[in-house]
């Protein structure tokens, strides 16, 4: 078969792609006699309207994105041996002692589409595009001869699957079940359900921010608002905090929490509590806590959702200021890939001048280096933190 070529249109809005960006959209290429027409979910080069080549990369008509890079150059395969190679470049750029992280980040590991982390002898994989989910057989068989593991789990339920024509399932390589069990992540054993649950079972972005914010609690009055499984409220107590309260809105969080904590031997009260409700009701209770660790769920998936998503954040950490003791620590989070640092900081300065409180930055978390950032594709970094002290 010959290699499928996708020329660029010439657009009015200049395509990213030009500017090293891994994406194509649908309207940006030009539409191919039907012969060299490309076949969903293959391999396809990209040239620009002069026809100077801008890489290879996965096509899939049926997606919005019909075209995402793999690699610089035009020509290269993706087939077995070149999926099973980028596996290895992969899991070799991670830290082999690690026992919890993620090994493999789409783009960023030029894999687009492939999300795979490790859960000691467990990974759980999520195919987010045809090209991927058409080599799932390599794909599994390189990560089940990866030294150490035993199961691979297959999450491919994650409604993006939709937007590239393919149907939503959960399913194990070995073909059986694997019951929720205990995983020790930075010293606090969990339990985890691997098939079900929120992202791939455990926030593993926020697994360094954990002990790092413990670090902080000793002696301390600590909210951990959108606590989930409690990886924050867990290693306050831990580190000796002087009491710990836990918030989610989901019942079924609020419940792992406390099953965790007493597996742990941690003293925590975790309560199924809306955030912007709890803190409605408690406006009035100034200096109520010293730490308090804000880890919400992304306001904001698109640009166009950015306004609504500042709003929420800055009346969140807002209300959060309100309730510090003087010398209080703020712990802040957002995991909305288009809120970056600036728009992040100019919304903690919002909300701090309209709490009247002078604020000092103690740090700036990001996401750990196991989720790798690429220059050239902002949408790989999307976990931006603040650490503040409010005087
Ligand atoms: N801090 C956690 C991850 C939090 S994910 C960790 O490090 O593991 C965000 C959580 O916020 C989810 O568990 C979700 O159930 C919860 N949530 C979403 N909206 C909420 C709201 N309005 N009030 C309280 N919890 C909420």
């Amino acid at each position: 078969m010959n290699r499928s070529v996708l020329k660029l249109r010439r657009c009015q809005r200049r395509p990213r792609v030009l500017d090293g960006h891994p994406w194509v959209f649908a309207g940006e290429v030009e539409r191919a006699p039907k012969d060299a027409v490309a076949v969903d979910g293959h391999a396809a080069d990209l040239v620009d309207p002069r026809g100077r080549s801008l890489g290879s990369g996965i096509y899939n008509s049926q997606s919005k994105i019909v075209w995402r890079r793999f690699a610089r150059d035009n020509g290269v395969a993706w087939d077995a041996a070149a999926v099973a190679g980028r596996i290895d470049a992969a899991v070799a750029r991670r830290d082999p002692s690690a026992q919890f992280c993620r090994l493999i980040w789409s783009e960023a590991d030029d894999l687009p589409g492939l999300v795979v982390d490790r859960y000691d002898d467990v990974l759980v994989l999520q195919a987010l595009t045809l090209g991927v989910d058409r080599m799932l057989g390599v794909i599994v068989e390189r990560l089940r001869a990866l030294p150490g593991v035993t199961e691979v789990v297959l999450r491919n339920d994650s409604p993006v699957r939709r937007q590239e024509g393919l149907d939503l399932s959960v399913s194990t390589a070995s073909g059986t079940g694997l019951p929720s069990r205990w995983f020790a992540v930075e010293g606090i054993e969990y339990r985890l359900d691997l098939t079900g649950g929120q992202k791939t079972g455990f926030y593993l972005d926020q697994r360094e921010q954990h002990p790092a914010v413990g670090a902080m609690a000793e002696g301390r009055r600590v909210l951990d608002a959108f606590c989930h499984q409690g990886g924050f409220a867990l290693h306050c107590a831990k580190a000796g905090a002087a009491s710990v309260l836990a918030l989610d809105s989901s019942a079924e969080a609020v419940e792992a929490a406390r099953a965790n904590a007493a597996h742990n031997g941690l003293t925590v009260t975790a309560e199924t509590a809306n955030v912007f409700d709890y803190f409605t009701s408690h406006r009035e209770a100034r200096g109520l806590f010293d730490l308090i660790i804000l880890d919400p769920p992304p306001f904001a998936r698109s640009r166009s959702a950015l306004e609504g998503a500042l709003r929420g954040y800055k009346e969140l950490n807002l209300r959060a200021l309100r309730l510090l003791s003087p010398g209080g620590i703020l712990a802040t989070y957002t995991c909305s890939q288009p809120v970056d640092r600036a728009l992040f900081r100019a919304v903690l300065a919002d909300a701090a001048r309209d709490a009247r409180r002078s604020v000092t930055i103690l740090g700036e978390p990001r996401q750990p280096a196991d989720h790798p950032v690429r220059l050239d594709f902002p949408e790989s970094e999307y976990l931006r933190g603040h650490w503040l002290r409010a005087d």
